[in-house]
């Protein structure tokens, strides 16, 4: 009797969507920080609301990007490279690598997919970049204060210590998996 086999997890971000958008510039600073944020628009099924994003950071007019985008389906995009600045939290701008999450601060709690997502990203910078996964070091943009711009993002039902929990697994995972194929 053939054995069931147990679906594979997915240890690496899922990247749907890639592009250099052009509001980016050159870091001043070595990274210590991941931020964490809410867009403020509508996930939609497929990748089209990223796509929207891509496009707006990829404005000029809209003097705002991120490192990298995910849905609530766990799908990424990936937008400026990480030795790049991306702008979207003022002064911590130069020292940070930034997740924007489509959904709301005023939600009152996050689908788990986006969280494994996140949180892929979180383990793999962690261990790209040495950024340990802590409440220091792994933050919210409202945490941030006026420095970060003083944004209230990605608001209360957003679960930190849920996120960190799921990164800390998947950065064992990856440890295990060695280096991803394909760059992220
Ligand atoms: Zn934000």
């Amino acid at each position: 009797m053939a054995k069931k086999k147990r679906p594979r997890v997915r240890v690496y971000p899922r990247v749907v969507i890639r592009k250099d958008v052009r509001n980016q510039s050159a870091r001043a600073g070595s990274i210590d920080r991941i931020v964490i944020h809410s867009t403020e628009s509508h996930n939609r099924p497929g990748s089209g609301d990223i796509q929207a994003i891509v496009s707006w950071f990829d404005n000029p007019s809209a003097q705002a990007s991120s490192h990298v985008i995910v849905d609530a389906e766990g799908q990424s995009a990936r937008i400026v490279d990480d030795e790049k600045k991306a702008w979207t939290q003022a002064q911590y701008n130069s020292r940070a690598l930034s997740i924007e999450q489509i959904g709301f601060a005023a939600q009152k709690s996050w689908p788990l997919e986006q969280y494994r997502e996140t949180a892929r990203w979180v383990a793999y910078w962690s261990l790209k970049w040495g950024v340990p996964i802590d409440a220091t070091h792994v933050v919210t943009h409202a945490s941030l204060g006026a420095a970060g711009g003083g944004h209230h993002d990605p608001g209360p039902g957003y679960d930190m210590a849920k996120l960190r929990r799921i990164a800390k697994r998947r950065a064992v995972a990856m440890r295990l998996r060695g280096k991803p194929r394909r760059k992220r």
